[in-house]
């Protein structure tokens, strides 16, 4: 499932195309994604209008159109955003075969260009917000884990959680775009086990779990994503940040850091692997 890395690499893949364009055309295959009323709706307000800034909340990509208003999208388990381009594709880079689905949506550019949006699973979204109007899930929305909180703020959360560490992180309404792998990752970095409960984290603990999170994120972000199953980037490749992971998808493999054996649990009903000596 694409996280923070994954989606912020296909931001930063879109926003040299796409931004100060405007979709001419929209074609929605799946009525599940919008309701074909719903789609004639959505070419006619999207239709002309200039994509002016693409930004990212979390795991939501959120595209600023220039009358005011949203079109956002969520990717969830499966989803891919792909540019299409002939002309590029002739450039070379561009990828021009669907990933083995066919797309959900399409919308073409008044430039050539086009995005696709495949979906295997089809748990993905897509959703238009008029100027003004309020997105429904912000406010549930935690800060970002990248940009959205200073060091102060995110150990006076943790302090205030008596959860255990690696649900809450990865609770969008803590803290918005980690998932199971960053979650992992981040905890392993900072030496700290998965079960702790947040409030008991020692400042020094929560400081390192800080600088561990934005080590971990701009590491994977720098490597594209990590792919271990669907995640593709806007240009239809596989990112290489898997081979950055230390225990995630691990377990009963020998750490890298000290030769012990990963031991892989379930927590909060998910597979949460951990080093039994380098986290406490
Ligand atoms: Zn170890």
């Amino acid at each position: 499932m694409p996280e923070l890395p994954e989606v912020e690499t296909i931001r930063r893949d879109l926003v040299g195309p796409l931004v100060g364009h405007s979709v001419s055309h929209l074609e929605v295959r799946d009525p599940r994604l919008v309701a074909p009323r719903g789609a004639a709706l959505l070419e006619r307000s999207l239709c002309g209008q200039k994509w002016q800034a693409i930004e990212r909340k979390g795991k939501y990509l959120d595209v600023l159109l220039a009358d005011g208003s949203h079109l956002i999208f969520h990717l969830r388990m499966t989803g891919q955003l792909v540019l299409r381009s002939w002309k590029a594709a002739q450039q070379g880079g561009i990828l021009e075969k669907p990933l083995g689905s066919p797309y959900r949506m399409l919308l073409q550019f008044d430039h050539g260009f086009s995005l696709a949006f495949f979906d295997q699973r089809r748990f993905g979204e897509v959703f238009y917000l008029r100027p003004g109007r309020p997105w429904p899930g912000e406010k549930a929305l935690g800060p970002d884990a990248l940009n959205g909180l200073s060091r102060e703020d995110f150990i006076a959360r943790l302090k205030s959680k008596t959860t255990r560490v690696k649900p809450l992180l990865m609770d969008q309404h803590f803290l918005a775009g980690i998932g199971n792998i960053y979650a992992q990752e981040a905890l392993f970095r900072a030496g700290i086990r998965p079960t702790r409960r947040a409030h008991r984290l020692t400042r020094s603990e929560a400081d390192r779990l800080y600088d561990a999170l934005h080590v971990t994120l701009l590491g994977a972000i720098k490597h594209r994503g990590s792919t271990s199953r669907n995640y593709r980037d806007a240009l239809g490749h596989r990112g290489s940040a898997q081979d950055l992971h230390a225990v995630y998808r691990k377990g009963g493999q020998p750490c890298l850091r000290c030769g012990t054996t990963l031991r892989a649990i379930r927590l909060g009903g998910r597979g949460t692997v951990y080093c039994p000596v380098c986290q406490h």
